[in-house]
């Protein structure tokens, strides 16, 4: 099993790191997927990932909610770190309407020079989206249809989505993280329109911890509670949704 979406080189987690990846390797999560956040989470990043390198991938990028109006610096130091490391994916980057509006345009403007630095390196992308459809969308479109590869993390939205982000921008991935597993969530829809063969597990540790540990800090352990709520919505075993999520996700992240 992967942990498609971890951030366990937060400051969260230094106190007891070495136990969060020998719970995950005890419950069978045996690979996680690290994005960056911004400038200043690359050295933490990067540490977790030289610690753990058998265990741990990072991608690299600047996420929308770091994203200033000194995005063009901003990206020109984080675009050499391609040159010099290996990172699976360019992400967390996208659109988030959520927090704040503000730096709307810039947040499209780094968003796409994201996405043609992904074209340029042949890397998937990792989209961080929240309440910004539409406007991701918008971004996307201005690449040929079906060119930029990658997964929609923490995806909450509607079946209808899906089918326009199918229609609109191409065949994408669907990461599922612990709402799924929320007694008033409801994405049994949801799943069924993406179906396994596009689902990826994710935790989004420290945030969003599935029932049984709803409030609390999240981590890769938990991991299989997405993965057995999935087997039951879709009828089907959780080890059929552990061999083919981890299949999407290293198909996806080429790990
Ligand atoms: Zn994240």
């Amino acid at each position: 099993m992967i942990d498609s979406h971890t951030h366990i080189y937060m400051s969260e987690f230094d106190a007891d790191r070495n136990d969060i990846i020998n719970r995950a390797l005890h419950n069978g999560v045996h690979n996680m997927i690290l994005p960056n956040v911004d400038e200043e989470s690359i050295d933490a990043l990067h540490n977790t990932i030289a610690t753990y390198p058998h265990i741990c991938h990072a991608a690299m990028g600047l996420h929308p909610t770091s994203v200033t109006p000194q995005f063009q610096q901003q990206l020109e130091n984080i675009r050499p770190l391609f040159d010099t490391h290996t990172y699976c994916a360019v992400g967390e980057i996208g659109i988030d309407l959520y927090w704040d509006k503000t730096y709307r345009n810039e947040q499209c403007l780094a968003f796409a020079e994201q996405i043609r630095w992904a074209q340029q390196l042949n890397l998937p992308i990792i989209i961080h989206c929240r309440e910004a459809l539409d406007t991701t969308i918008e971004v996307l479109q201005q690449f040929p249809y079906d060119s930029v590869r990658g997964v929609f993390h923490s995806f909450t939205g509607t079946p209808q989505q899906v089918h326009t982000i199918r229609r609109l921008v191409g065949d994408f991935y669907f990461g599922i993280n612990g709402i799924v597993t929320f007694k008033n969530a409801h994405l049994e829809e949801l799943i069924e329109a993406i179906g396994i063969d596009r689902i990826l597990l994710e935790t989004d540790a420290p945030y969003l911890a599935p029932t049984p540990h709803r409030g609390k800090r999240n981590e890769p352990a938990y991991t299989p509670f997405m993965a057995a709520r999935i087997a039951q919505i879709l009828n089907i075993t959780t080890q059929q949704v552990d061999k083919i999520t981890t299949a999407n996700t290293r198909t996806l992240f080429n790990i």
